[in-house]
């Protein structure tokens, strides 16, 4: 598998302490992308499952000893699911469970319906709430992410949903009730447990002035931590989902 970074100690990618492992690769484009560099899918160093395997065992007295596991981002993880279920065997065995990451827009193969089966946790993003701002932010295929969260629910599998918050594109009450109703019928089934926001940031501007990349939100300041626990509250009011904000 092509691993573009690993971060030991990871705090924000699923419940307690995780040993995230981003995957090198990812279809999408999403304007408020920070993390460019992962779009490559050579962009990273190989390893084979047993190799990251043993690689994240030197990890776990940490992540164990704060409740937590591994957690599979990126990029697009499932772009690399079969490698994954072969990895989650080998953690299995030693009674680690893992987290996958997602945009949530994949073609929901065998492989990728055995990877997100192996799961605790499916993290998945509802980047846009329509067909036609979905494809004109991120480039892809609304329809995708409403058949994966729809298998998500069907199978059972612990869910929660995510959305970046970018000033002057998502980031009114009235544009959010639009995420609020495409999100309901999951929260209300109990299939979609928490539905976290997260605020722009412009951390990430820099990788696009090193890779030559063009950055369509090169003007668009980073949203008030302020703002986004308000934006928070107001969909855990109308959810009835008391999540927290990824400040
Ligand atoms: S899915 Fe994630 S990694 Fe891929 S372009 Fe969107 S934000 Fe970036």
């Amino acid at each position: 598998m092509i691993v573009h970074s690993i971060e030991s100690l990871a705090a924000l990618e699923g419940e307690g302490l995780r040993c995230a492992i981003f995957l090198a690769g990812c279809p999408m484009r999403c304007a408020y992308c920070h993390n460019p560099d992962t779009w490559d899918p050579r962009a990273g160093r190989e390893y084979t499952p047993e190799d990251l395997f043993r690689k994240i065992k030197r990890y776990e007295p940490y992540f164990r000893a704060a409740g937590g596991g591994v957690t599979f981002s990126g990029g697009e993880p499932l772009l690399q699911a079969g490698e994954i279920v072969r990895l989650g065997r080998l953690l299995a065995d030693e009674n680690i469970s893992y987290t996958i990451d997602t945009s949530g827009c994949v073609e929901l193969d065998e492989d990728v319906k055995a990877a997100v089966r192996g799961a605790e946790l499916v993290i998945c993003d509802l980047k846009f709430p329509d067909a036609g701002t979905f494809k004109e932010y991120t480039g892809g295929d609304f329809s995708r992410v409403l058949k994966f969260l729809d298998f998500l629910a069907a199978e059972k599998i612990r869910t929660w949903a995510r959305t970046v918050i970018v000033p002057g594109i998502n980031d009114k009450e009235e544009e959010l009730d639009r995420y609020i109703e495409v999100l309901r019928p999951y929260v209300d089934s109990g299939a979609v447990e928490k539905y976290q926001l997260l605020g722009f940031h412009t951390m990430g501007f820099f990788k696009y002035e090193k890779l030559g990349i063009k950055n369509r939100l090169e003007n668009t300041p980073a949203l008030p931590a302020e703002r986004l626990s308000d934006l928070q509250g107001y969909v855990n009011d109308r959810l009835k989902t008391p999540s927290p904000a990824i400040l």
